[in-house]
């Protein structure tokens, strides 16, 4: 099996001298190319401090995280953000779109910070994707928190990630619609081998996944593959 993810001895401390909280502690573990992984713990146990670290969003204060063969924490800030283009989709609890920006306009940009040709028809048959050509040039506060999750997926598969983290994908939604974008994410693991990193408290969710690893005042706790 091939890694595309790997975790050393990660720590993460936050504040300075004297007043230090140490959010991660020394953890360890793996993630197989094209695996489906869920994240679970308590709130406030570092889930969203380790999804962070694992995307080269931000940098560990020890240990290291190796993504698709490269160490995040060799490189600047600049080198990390590339890394993210290539080959990285994420999912934030609460959508991050640019308010400014349509449906549309939001799904163009990692495609046009790709330098890549005929994005608007891409973006668009990205936004159809997820059920939402039809929406295409309202803005954000114009959608639905489960609209706004859908354009937030959109733009994260845009540049088609080898591996895709997703931080409370269905937290802010309503049952069905939690549904279909729990659809949108095992289709994507599914039919394009993405691999995809899932924190949640959801378990349900988790169940759905075929691994489960439990975070607990920022160690890991318990690794388990689930019969998904
Ligand atoms: P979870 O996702 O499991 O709820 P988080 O990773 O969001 O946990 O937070 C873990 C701990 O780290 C919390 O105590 C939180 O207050 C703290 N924390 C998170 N981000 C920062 C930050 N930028 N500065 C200081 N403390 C932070």
């Amino acid at each position: 099996m091939e890694t595309i993810l790997d975790i050393h001895n990660l720590s993460k401390s936050y504040g300075s001298a004297g007043k230090t909280l140490t959010v991660l502690d020394d953890v360890n573990f793996a993630i197989e190319t094209g695996s489906s992984n869920a994240i679970v713990g308590p709130s406030g146990s570092g889930k969203t401090t380790l999804l962070g670290l694992c995307a080269g969003l931000d940098r560990s204060s020890g240990g290291s995280v190796t993504l698709n063969g490269i160490n995040l924490n060799t490189l600047s800030e600049d080198k990390r953000a590339q890394v993210r283009n290539q080959f990285v989709g994420f999912i934030f609890q609460n959508f991050q779109l640019l308010p400014t920006l349509t449906a549309l306009e939001n799904v163009m940009v990692p495609l046009e910070l790709r330098g890549e040709r005929n994005i608007k028809a891409r973006a668009m048959d990205l936004l159809d994707k997820v059920g939402l050509a039809s929406r295409s040039h309202h803005y954000p506060t114009q959608l639905s928190g489960g609209e706004q999750q859908r354009v937030s997926i959109a733009r994260a598969f845009s540049n088609q990630p080898k591996i895709l983290f997703a931080d409370e994908p269905t937290g802010n939604l309503d049952a069905e619609t939690g549904e279909r974008v729990q659809k949108l994410l095992f289709d994507l693991n599914q039919d394009a081998g993405t691999t995809l990193v899932v924190v949640t408290h959801d378990l349900e969710l988790a169940g759905k996944t075929g691994r489960i690893l439990r975070i607990k005042g920022g160690k890991l706790v318990s690794d388990e593959k689930t019969t998904a």
